[in-house]
């Protein structure tokens, strides 16, 4: 049997080519060139030979297998086949071409055989036949993304993509500002790259495109960046502060609100060593993996006041001030002098006489500053002559906290604090109450 394979006009032995059939029934294994240089003597050498004379041969046309015409000549379809290949051969040069059908052309004797008409059976080539490229398919997760020429040529994109997510520690750690890195861990971390890996599942098969559907390398990449993610992981070290803690400890002697600091806090620092994972270069997961503690924090040490102070008296009033009374309650120049007063120098503190709650801190006409605190026990108490005040109106105060300080302002002969108790409204005689 003579079969002529064109796969001898391309690189690879994959594609459909073209056969060369001889039918072996009646004429053995004899040559086909031989054999048609016969037929061709017999038939016009003498006319005696009626039978001889009568028959021909034609060649079948037939792809995969299916004939599509039988023609006395084969040269114009193995031309049309020759030139469709070499057409496509040039424009892509690099590409394992063939066609997309098994063609064969077999030999067979006829008695008054009948051809078809060339033009038909080229005709049925050209709408059937197509030149097609062996390439390799990039199969993502069972799914066919992308043709390339080759296996080398998938193999070295994807290689040259996993490339560019290859991320060097040293790069992250700068934006994580470490201060406290030694050039001996700078110098390790630089070293370290990361391990960059494809999340899907990647196959590389033999598949059969037309040659244009063939990508090139940048259109390859391209079209790998859409289907394919790449997971990169690698490691940054950032140094951050360990917040100090805060111990109070109650103190029931002290008032609520009277905080005392008695160690300061101070923040520590540590080394934390983190693992980045990301896809295509975005960060999807951080993880802490080590860390080392740089410096201990100092915890803040304070003392909190925890007496609730009563906003009533209870009756029992002190001395207001240090001070030498000056001046009693009672009738002085024909007037009524409703308090006490206290020679003291100006800025002496002045402390309330019993709890209660501040509601005036102003100016008084003739007292000048001055401030009341009402003991909610029907009682109230009076400064007056003030320098300047240290509460506020509203505060809750408890007795003997400094509430003013003592000066001569108002209707005053010298500095002095002039200090009165009033019960129900109506001034008494302090001297009566304290003690
Ligand atoms: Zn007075």
């Amino acid at each position: 049997m003579f079969i002529e394979r064109m796969s001898s006009w391309t690189k690879g032995t994959w594609f459909h080519g073209v056969k060369f059939v001889q039918d072996t029934k009646n004429k053995g294994k004899i040559a086909f060139g031989i054999m048609a240089a016969l037929l061709l003597v017999s038939g016009t050498a003498a006319g005696g030979y009626v039978y001889q004379s009568n028959v021909n041969t034609l060649y079948h046309i037939s792809l995969d297998g299916k004939e599509i015409g039988s023609i006395e000549n084969p040269d114009a379809v193995r031309k049309w086949l020759g030139d469709r290949l070499a057409a496509e051969k040039k424009k892509y040069p690099d590409l394992a071409l063939g066609f997309n059908k098994e063609i064969s052309i077999t030999e067979k004797q006829h008695y008054n055989g009948k051809g078809t008409r060339q033009e038909d059976v080229l005709n049925k080539l050209a709408s059937a036949v197509q030149v097609e490229a062996n390439a390799a398919q990039l199969v993502v997760d069972g799914q066919v993304i992308a043709y390339a020429r080759d296996q080398k040529t998938i193999n070295q994109t994807l290689t040259s993509l996993k490339a560019s997510y290859n991320e060097k520690k040293a790069t992250q750690n700068l934006t994580a500002g470490a201060g406290n890195v030694s050039p001996e861990q700078a110098k390790q971390m630089e070293s370290d790259l990361s391990e960059v890996s494809i999340k899907e599942n990647i196959q590389i098969r033999e598949g059969k495109i037309l040659p244009e559907q063939v990508l090139k390398e940048p259109q390859l990449m391209n079209r790998m960046k859409k289907g394919v993610t790449i997971v990169s992981k690698h490691e940054t070290v950032e140094t951050l502060a360990i917040p100090y803690r805060v111990n109070v400890k109650p103190d029931p002697t002290k008032y609520r609100g009277d905080d005392k600091t008695i160690v300061q806090g101070k923040n520590g620092s540590k080394q934390v060593v983190y693992e980045l994972v990301k896809e295509n270069g975005k960060l999807v997961q951080k993880n802490a993996v080590h860390q080392k503690i740089l410096q201990q924090p100092v915890t803040k040490v304070m003392i909190r006041g925890t007496k609730v102070k009563p906003s009533r008296g209870d009756g029992q009033f002190r001395m207001p001030s240090a001070g030498i009374l000056s001046s009693p309650f009672g009738k002085r120049w024909g007037r009524i002098h409703a308090g006490i007063d206290l020679a003291t120098p100006i800025g002496t503190p002045v402390y309330t006489s019993d709890h209660g709650r501040v509601t005036f801190v102003g100016i008084k006409r003739g007292y000048g500053k001055c401030m009341i605190v009402d003991h909610g026990n029907g009682y109230q108490s009076l400064y007056g002559h003030l320098d300047g005040f240290v509460a506020k109106k509203g505060d809750i105060v408890a007795k003997g906290e400094v509430i003013a300080k003592s000066g001569n302002t108002g209707r005053s002969t010298g500095p002095h604090l002039h200090f009165e108790i009033h019960k129900d409204g109506e001034p008494i005689n302090p001297m009566l109450f304290l003690r």
